[in-house]
């Protein structure tokens, strides 16, 4: 055992001086193949040009808020209750699309982190996805409320309320928009909607948008789940498309926040080729 480590100590030093480190205002980042000018956010590559250059992207996003107004028509025609309705949206890659951020993320060789991130949201320049300000437009035709119960932090409130009030994103105000406050679990927020309205649809890229059960994904990556909750799917929750990041990804790494080149041994080893 013992040889076998002294064996591994060069090739670990070579790994080691492969990295390049940048400092830009503190933010540490490594590239993982300097001679092949590779980013260490290169496996980023082909989710973020599908995101911004695919157009199976755009009508995704279109059938998307396509059947999400069908399910708010059928939803409105069932409950003649008094009680208002109402539509529970994530924000990010939901309503705004902050691929430009991702797309940074692989220019600069830059993991993510929440200060990067926030530099990227204080611009308040992200445009809205396709087909959402339509859909919203459509269901305040209706009667019916949008909130927005996103994990972006408080901190953040001004600057995406100025960007979504720029892109003339309805309800975009303080009631309607509820951020995180201590904990990303948003079952709290859902209920202090459920006090005045009947939530008729969620919408949202990551499922645990829709159930916190998806925040912990330890058993087969909450594929299970998935099938448990099929039918629930595009009746009471309308999901998105999102290959850049989200709790999926989280689950590959098993809660995890592992060094970038662990990272790309865990995404390898995730994998299921077919056997020859
Ligand atoms: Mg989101």
């Amino acid at each position: 055992m013992k040889k076998i480590a002294l064996l591994l100590i060069p090739f670990l030093v070579i790994v080691a001086l492969s990295f390049k480190s940048y400092d830009n205002s503190s933010i540490k980042s490594a590239s993982v193949c300097d001679s092949l000018n590779i980013s260490s956010q290169e496996h980023l590559m082909m989710s973020v040009l599908w995101y911004q250059r695919s157009a199976e992207m755009k009508a995704l996003y279109y059938q998307c808020y396509n059947m999400a107004k069908m399910i708010v028509d059928n939803k409105l025609k069932e409950n003649k209750a008094v009680t208002k309705n109402a539509v529970v949206l994530d924000i990010d890659e939901t309503v705004l699309d902050n691929s430009p951020y991702e797309a940074w993320m692989i220019d600069k060789s830059f993991p993510y982190s929440v200060k990067t991130w926030k530099i990227w949201t204080k611009a308040a320049i992200a445009k809205p996805t396709p087909g959402v300000v339509e859909f919203l437009n459509y269901i305040k035709s209706k009667g019916v409320e949008a909130f927005y119960v996103s994990n972006r932090e408080i901190d953040e409130r001004d600057a995406t309320l100025k960007n979504m009030i720029n892109e003339k994103i309805p309800f975009a105000d303080s009631i309607h928009i509820l951020l995180k406050n201590n904990s990303s679990n948003k079952t709290d927020r859902y209920k202090s909607i459920e006090k005045k309205y009947k939530i008729i649809l969620t919408i949202g890229d990551n499922l645990r948008d829709y159930n916190e059960i998806f925040g912990n994904r330890k058993n087969n990556y909450g594929l299970n789940m998935a099938d448990s909750l099929k039918n629930q799917f595009g009746e009471s929750f309308v999901i998105l498309p999102n290959p850049m990041y989200g709790d999926w990804e989280k689950a590959i790494y098993n809660g995890k926040f592992p060094s970038e080149v662990e990272k790309n041994k865990i995404r390898r080893a995730a994998l299921q080729p077919y056997k020859e």
